[in-house]
């Protein structure tokens, strides 16, 4: 084949060092493509040290989630908060200010539907309305999903993972919905609590506002390191 010339003067090809921003790619749940399907199902982590996980669902609450805060800050511990799409959209600065005092913030769906009861679009609007509820409010990306009522289908666990999330369940239940006595209720979850527990609380509630430094002291008491989950996971 005879290549046409033409009939401009050859040029020396200019190099020119070009700095390409580092790529972020973009989250499954921001149109991007699925991640891996292989989602972890967390109920604890035991570990070697004296460590829990404090977690709060179905907030924010604006009566009792700065109870909770305020509560942390004193004892100088982190919490993980599985918040609702639904409320974090009308209130995303109860949000930023977890994020702010270095809590993390999670993944519990939008409208508290069981995920059993749901097609498999629907539990994806769940998460990603909530995740991007989140990512707006704190600016961070979350990775962990507590389905409501903690019930979900196999076929749901390939289905989180692809969204990128990991699905964490709970190991001690402070029943904090129904205790009358917050005292009774703070003496249960301490005295239940192991290295690696991950521990289910309600900020909606405010017997749980009222027992958590009740807790927060019985667990420094026994030795114990309050962390967010993903903290948690890290430890062998
Ligand atoms: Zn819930």
């Amino acid at each position: 084949m005879i290549l046409a010339r033409s009939g401009t003067p050859a040029r020396r090809p200019v190099t020119r060092q070009v700095f390409q921003p580092a790529v972020v790619p973009t989250h499954p749940c921001e149109g991007g493509a699925p991640k891996e399907p292989d989602a972890r199902e967390v109920f604890s982590h035991p570990t070697a040290s004296k460590r829990v996980a404090l977690t709060f669902d179905d907030g924010p609450s604006r009566e009792n989630t700065p109870r909770v805060l305020k509560a942390l800050r004193r004892a100088e511990a982190h919490a993980t908060f599985f918040v609702l799409g639904d409320r974090a959209e009308r209130m995303p600065d109860l949000l930023a200010a977890a994020h702010e005092d270095g809590h993390e913030i999670a993944n519990h769906g939008f409208s508290h539907t069981s995920m059993r009861s749901l097609w498999k679009s629907q539990i994806r609007d769940e998460v990603c309305r909530t995740h991007r509820a989140i990512v707006a409010a704190t600016g961070q990306a979350p990775a962990l999903l507590r389905p409501p009522f903690g019930r979900y289908a196999p076929s749901a666990v390939p289905l989180v993972g692809g969204l990128g999330y990991d699905l964490v369940l709970w190991s001690v239940d402070a029943a904090d919905w129904k205790a009358r006595e917050p005292a009774a209720m703070a003496k249960r979850v301490v005295q239940a609590a192991r290295p690696g527990s991950i521990i289910l609380m309600h900020d909606r509630e405010a017997s749980s506002a009222e027992a958590l430094p009740m807790i927060l002291a019985g667990l420094k008491r026994r030795g114990f390191e309050v962390v967010t989950v993903s903290a948690l996971l890290e430890w062998d």
